[in-house]
């Protein structure tokens, strides 16, 4: 009797809110794991031992609607928390899950998952194309998800790089490409390309503009409040547009500026990596961009070479507070903006190409 009182209260209220604002299920989210803080090192020639990372559930966002992540410490390109956050909304319906983690671990993500349901994967979206995020696509097709993501992930898919020593690479395994395709279009931006409406909840698939690749979708979850927002915003390290792969500094700050407008204050955002946030968290971090950009730029304008802008330290204010803070990480930020300030390359297939700096 209480508990239909308390629904009754919260209908009554909801009706009061704009239409944008949700409830979300009384307890929720749930952090289980918190990723690492660090600083984390690792020796050279450290070889990550994919067979001592786990999977687990780090996090639940509503009673059937969890979130995957790996171990912290193992894994140097993500040492915070291995992989790429993946989630799995489960029940009667089957299971959709967002992400698939590296191929490494796919059976271990796949046990993560039978640990909670024993319903069938039928559904996945990926959020953009690097393999800490669509490593074991393969793998969960042949347990039956049907895969979707924007057509141009499914393109930088197809398009595997050609390796530095020139030799071809292997063909991709056709099983892990995404089948079912959707593009952005900035006439629509925000609005959804793909509805599910499976075990109560119902979940959007969002593309967006060329932001951290020419591939991304977010996953909006409306009943939970939650938005998965891949990997154009980070709090562990600093911003990666993956140029090559489409990718945009000034599209992340575009991506950051949509998600003011699709999330409420209560809206759990979901980073790739990182800690979990509100849409507030992102207003730093959108300002740091603009920073950092006009610096760039003014000294690109003034003719500065790269080693110049490299040496200048622009990050040197934000140190403090971004944690995993390395020197590649910033090298790699500076490196992007100042190509991307002058004679940025147009996305092409889902690709740029971009300079090659010695
Ligand atoms: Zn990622």
């Amino acid at each position: 009797m209480k508990k239909y009182v308390l629904v009754m209260v919260g209908l009554a209220a909801l009706a009061l809110m704009p239409a944008t604002v949700r409830t979300q299920e009384a307890g929720y989210p749930i952090e289980v794991i918190p990723p690492g803080k660090g600083p984390f090192t690792f020796p050279s020639g450290y070889q990550t031992p994919w067979e001592k990372i786990q999977i687990m559930v780090t996090s639940k966002m509503s009673p059937n609607l969890f979130v995957l992540h790996g171990s912290e410490g193992l894994d140097p390109a993500h040492p915070d928390a291995s992989g790429g956050r993946a989630m799995a909304l489960f029940g009667p319906d089957g299971v959709l899950m967002v992400d698939t983690e590296n191929r490494q671990v796919a059976d271990k993500t796949l046990a993560a998952i039978r640990s909670f349901t024993t319903a069938p994967i039928r559904i996945l979206v990926n959020t953009h194309v690097h393999s800490d995020h669509t490593g074991a696509n393969a793998f969960f097709a042949k347990q039956g998800a049907l895969i979707y993501s924007q057509e141009n992930l499914r393109n930088e898919m197809l398009r595997v790089p050609a390796r530095g020593n020139g030799q071809q690479p292997p063909a991709p395994d056709m099983a892990g490409i995404p089948v079912a395709t959707y593009n952005y279009n900035p006439a629509t931006s925000g609005q959804p390309a793909v509805t599910f409406n499976m075990n109560g909840e119902t979940v959007d698939f969002i593309p967006m503009m060329p932001s951290h690749t020419a591939g991304d979708t977010i996953v909006r979850f409306r009943k939970a409040n939650v938005i998965y927002i891949e990997d154009f915003y980070r709090n562990f390290g600093y911003p990666f547009a993956d140029q090559s792969n489409g990718g945009s500094i000034k599209g992340m700050l575009d991506a950051v500026d949509l998600i003011q407008k699709l999330a409420d204050a209560k809206t759990t955002l979901i980073p790739g990596h990182g800690t979990l946030v509100k849409k507030q968290d992102l207003l730093p971090y959108r300002a740091m961009l603009v920073e950092v950009m006009a610096k760039v730029k003014t000294m690109r304008d003034q003719g500065k070479s790269l080693k110049d802008v490299l040496a200048a330290n622009l990050t040197a204010p934000y140190d403090k507070t971004t944690l995993g803070d390395t020197q590649q990480s910033k090298d790699r930020f500076i490196t992007e903006v100042y190509d991307e300030v002058k004679d940025f390359p147009p996305v092409v297939d889902g690709k740029r190409t971009m300079p090659v700096h010695q």
